[in-house]
């Protein structure tokens, strides 16, 4: 398995039996909390202040993690400049960032933009945070669980087995991309899965931009986008949009929208320099036609995955693959004692602000149910 050398030299992972010590006898973790982006550090924050000692089980810096677009710390991770978290106005956070996070893990981290804060700054800050509350840190996978009695078991992908009297999953979705090499060259350059968190950056202003997909979020996303750039060209494979009609009607009517039918996105184009500079479509109907579009962006709206694979179907999901909350306006899964926070449990906010909320949901959900047992923190 392949490490990321900008990881790898971190903190390391912290060895831990599987069980900790109370009063002389080994017992089950009160709670485990599986996942690495705003809504786990958020339960991890909540479930540490509450005396619960949470482990968190953040995941392995692996380059399959990074291609795949789910790495440890979350999809900010790949994120670069995070204007919609309240809290960070603008400004440069240099000493702020040099006092608050451990020098260890501030070493490996991309330098600050000083406007405001970044995606992996705003992760690594969460992550401290929890750290000073005494949460547990693994830097592993988990690779199995089993959620068939309490207390509930996982495995990790360093052989470490843990048991929980209380899970929290907060995994995270992952974009979709089409795959091309040029998607990936230019991502955070051009590129990006989500309007609402880049649309407003600079480089996308009053500038052509592109997003591809016929669903209702290359609807929502083009019409985001409207407001910024000088065209947006919705490029779609067929001759209709699968998007509901209200959303496919409002991108239609809007005079900034341009939809290319029946056209697949070919190539990226770009510099090293300027990043995206446009895009090469081609026709579905007939091959040999290709067309290029001058753009300063490129965005993928082509649906998103949970990353539910590791928990081998044992808890019940939508159907659309999502972990299904099964209380209203609660984070219970179909297992009892087993919570979900965050884009994994959530396709239709998906936004760091929303997973964090979530995320303090479980670990109040999770806290309350553990006393219910009479597990206290
Ligand atoms: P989606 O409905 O699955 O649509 C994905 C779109 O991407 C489809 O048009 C599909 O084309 C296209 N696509 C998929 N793979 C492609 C590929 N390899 N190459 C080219 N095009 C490809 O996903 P979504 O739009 O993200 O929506 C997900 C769910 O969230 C939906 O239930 C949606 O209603 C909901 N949502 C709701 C709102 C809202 O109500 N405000 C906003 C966003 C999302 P085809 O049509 O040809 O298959």
């Amino acid at each position: 398995m392949a490490l990321v050398a900008a990881c790898e030299a971190g903190e390391p992972s912290t060895t831990l039996h599987p069980s900790f010590e109370r009063e002389g006898k080994l017992m089950a973790e009160r709670v485990v909390i599986i996942g690495s982006g705003p809504a786990g550090w958020t339960a991890a924050i909540y479930a540490a202040r509450a005396n619960l000692e949470p482990v968190v089980i953040e995941g392995l810096w692996t380059q399959e993690h990074m291609d795949l677009g789910r790495p440890p710390l979350g999809q900010l991770a790949l994120t670069t400049e995070v204007e919609n978290f309240p809290g960070f106005p603008a400004g440069d956070m240099t000493e702020y960032l040099d006092d608050s996070i451990d020098e260890s893990r501030r070493r490996l981290m991309p330098p600050h933009a000083k406007e405001g804060v970044g995606g992996r700054e705003l992760m690594e800050l969460m992550r401290q945070q929890a750290a000073n509350f005494g949460t547990r840190i693994i830097q592993e996978d988990v690779t199995e669980v089993d959620f068939s009695s309490r207390p509930f078991k996982m495995k990790t992908s360093g052989d470490q087995e843990f048991e929980a009297q209380a899970v929290i999953i907060a995994t995270g979705a992952r974009a979709n991309y089409l795959g091309l090499e040029s998607e990936k060259r230019f991502k955070n350059r051009g590129v990006s899965a989500c309007a609402v968190c880049d649309g407003a950056l600079p480089r996308f202003r009053d500038r052509p931009l592109v997003v591809v997909g016929g669903g209702d979020s290359a609807m929502e996303e083009a019409d985001y986008l409207a407001k910024y750039a000088s065209t947006v060209y919705i490029v779609h494979r067929r001759d209709e949009f699968r998007a509901s009609k209200i959303m496919a009607d409002r991108a239609l009517e809007n005079p900034k929208i341009e939809v290319k039918w029946n056209s697949v996105i070919d190539e990226v184009l770009g510099t090293d320099e300027d990043g995206v500079t446009g895009v090469r479509i081609r026709s579905s109907l007939d091959e040999s036609q290709t067309e290029e579009i001058e753009a300063g962006g490129y965005f993928a709206a082509i649906g998103h995955t949970p990353n539910t694979d590791f928990l081998g179907g044992q808890v019940e999901m939508n159907e659309k693959g999502y972990i299904k909350w099964t209380v209203p306006f609660r984070t219970n899964t179909s297992v009892e004692g087993v919570f979900a926070a965050g884009d994994v449990a959530d396709d239709y906010y998906r936004q760091a602000i929303t997973a964090a909320g979530t995320g303090c949901m479980a670990a109040l959900d999770a806290e309350r149910w553990l006393a219910a047992q009479g597990i206290e923190g």
